[in-house]
């Protein structure tokens, strides 16, 4: 990790230097553990670079675990996907790759210790009684008639349990602890419940699951974490993951830290609520350009180092917080503006003739303005070549800065010219600009000491190769599209928007993925899916300004 990207300490760096000094710990190991169930966000981008980061920092190490217990709702597409962002991101996990469903032997034992110490029980009421047994925030719960089962009774049901000898349903495996508890999850959790279901790891060796609860604290407990770190809303089942390491025969002690989620602005983090935009093709898929997505990201143009430079910005606290789009665009934006080389690209083009220019000629365009180690290219100046629509007008006042009739401006790299005359069709549409072009100016003045202003962009009409652009903006039009009755109702109409643009022919060889700053129009990328050497598609990763901030300001 470069010295540029040295993070800042926040509270449970403070917590982890404390445990050094102290002696509690020796070496720092931290964990990542996404459940299988979709791909990866920019808030699990957040985890992450905690995690790796605090491993990293510390010499330590940081395990890659799928927390893998629901194996309805998994798949190992999602696995595979999880693994090539958390690396696309810059990170390496130690050794293999943990699965808790590696551990499901051993939970299964530690399943049955808490019976044999008259800890756990089997349940036989059904879930809605289960619920209806658990109480409220203000009520106390009731103890199961089953609750006070024999040792041995209970170790012949949990077998039967696993067994198969239960439906789904008829019974599970229950702690025994306090169903007058003030914290809910302490009112007789269940450990274990039926479900008869392929998973992707074991296959069909087992008809019972381990509970999330009490299969996280003894995976850390079993790969050495010493500081499992996640969010806070598994702030009071802490009491239970301490309560099971407790009462089972484990060495290692980790401890349980909880930091407050990102939420950002115009966004949508919750699975459930992507899998929906996606199942319902209200996107194209989980890479979507405009999904939170790591991998939606990436194909928007985004950099690993952006995406781990808004995370250190954003920094870990306990407050809950909601942060602004604009904070995720600038950090792209930064990185862009200091390392993707320039081209031209005209997105809605004109066409301009330029009538006393004879020969096509090889212009030598520096590739970045203020780096000169980035290098130059060769563009191609032609007779006839295209500009913006937007960027010529009939008539104008002096703050426009650009092409008029009877006026100059400078092309880009290249020559003054003066807008002549003007062709329209029949609906008064300008169709061409004729112009004229003062040989003495390409890289200096003109030599008569007229002062010409603007300076536009521009591609040759017959070099230039057509592209399908897209413009992506903001995929809902609401700050708090989550807060909404249905969110899929404040989807931003024009957050994608398609044009026929034509760019340099340099940009035919760009390779997937490689970000560009087109001069005066934005940050763009090569489509890794759908950009071909035909058919050239490009998507725009973000404007050259936060015009947002302008309209929200
Ligand atoms: P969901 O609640 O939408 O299903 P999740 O939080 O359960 O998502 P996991 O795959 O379990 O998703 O998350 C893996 C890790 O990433 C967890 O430690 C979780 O706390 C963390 N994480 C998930 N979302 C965020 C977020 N928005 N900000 C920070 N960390 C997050
Ligand atoms: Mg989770």
């Amino acid at each position: 990790m470069s010295e540029a990207e040295a993070r800042p300490s926040n509270f449970i760096r403070q917590i982890i230097d404390k445990d050094l000094a102290s002696g509690t710990h020796t070496t720092v190991h931290t964990r990542f553990p996404p459940e299988p169930n979709g791909y990866l966000h920019i808030g699990h981008a957040k985890s992450i670079c905690l995690n790796f980061g605090i491993a990293q920092d510390y010499q330590g190490q940081c395990n890659l675990r799928f927390d893998d217990t629901n194996p309805e709702k998994e798949d190992v597409e999602y696995v595979e996907s999880i693994k090539s962002d958390v690396e696309w991101l810059g990170f390496e996990w130690a050794g293999d790759i943990c699965y808790s469903s590696n551990y499901f032997d051993k939970l299964h034992d530690y399943a049955v210790e808490l019976i044999e110490k008259g800890l756990a029980y089997v349940e036989e009421l059904t879930p809605e009684q289960i619920r209806e047994h658990r109480g409220t925030l203000t009520a106390p719960g009731k103890e199961s008639p089953y609750r006070d089962r024999s040792v041995e009774e209970n170790l012949t049901l949990f077998k039967k349990m696993r067994e198969g000898g239960f439906k789904e349903g008829e019974a599970c495996l229950r702690a025994k602890i306090d169903m007058s508890s003030s914290f809910m999850v302490m009112r007789d959790p269940v450990l274990y419940r039926v479900r008869f279901a392929h998973h992707h790891q074991t296959g069909d060796k087992w008809c019972i699951y381990p509970m999330y609860d009490f299969t996280h604290c003894i995976s850390d407990a079993l790969e050495g974490i010493t500081h499992s770190l996640c969010t806070l809303e598994f702030q009071d089942n802490r009491r239970l993951y301490d309560w099971v390491l407790d009462n089972i025969t484990i060495e290692t002690q980790p401890r349980q830290y909880e930091f407050s989620r990102l939420n950002l602005e115009y966004t949508v983090m919750s699975k459930r609520k992507l899998i929906q935009l996606v199942s319902e093709n209200l996107v194209s898929g989980w890479d979507d350009p405009r999904m939170p997505t790591i991998s939606g990201l990436r194909r928007r143009g985004f950099t690993p180092a952006s995406i781990r430079e808004f995370c250190k910005r954003i920094g870990v606290t306990k407050q809950e917080n909601m942060i602004e789009f604009g904070s995720l665009e600038s950090c792209i934006r930064d990185d862009l503006n200091e390392n993707a080389p320039r081209a031209m690209a005209v997105l809605d083009p004109i066409k301009l003739v330029i009538e006393n220019f004879g020969e096509e000629e090889t212009l030598t365009v520096a590739n970045h303005p203020n780096k000169p180690e980035m290098g130059t290219r060769e563009v191609p100046f032609t007779r006839e070549v295209f500009i913006e629509r937007d960027d010529f007008r009939e008539d104008a006042n002096k703050k426009y800065k650009r092409l008029v009739l009877g006026k100059e401006v400078r092309l880009r790299g290249a020559y003054v010219i003066k807008a002549e005359r003007i062709e329209k069709d029949d609906e008064g549409n300008i169709t061409t600009i004729f112009c004229s072009y003062d040989a003495d100016t390409l890289g200096k003045n003109p030599a008569d000491g007229r002062k010409v202003k603007g300076v536009i962009h521009w591609v040759s009409a017959s070099k230039g190769v057509e592209a399908e652009i897209r413009l992506y903006d903001r995929l809902f039009t609401v700050p708090n599209p989550a807060a909404e009755s249905d969110f899929t109702q404040v989807i931003n109409p024009t957050s994608l928007e398609v044009l026929n643009g034509v760019v340099e022919p340099s940009l035919s060889s760009a390779l997937a993925e490689q970000g560009f700053q087109f001069e005066r129009t934005g940050y763009f990328c090569v489509d890794s899916k759908d950009s071909t050497s035909d058919k050239l598609v490009f998507n725009r990763t973000v404007g050259l300004r936060d015009t947002w901030a302008k309209i929200a300001g």
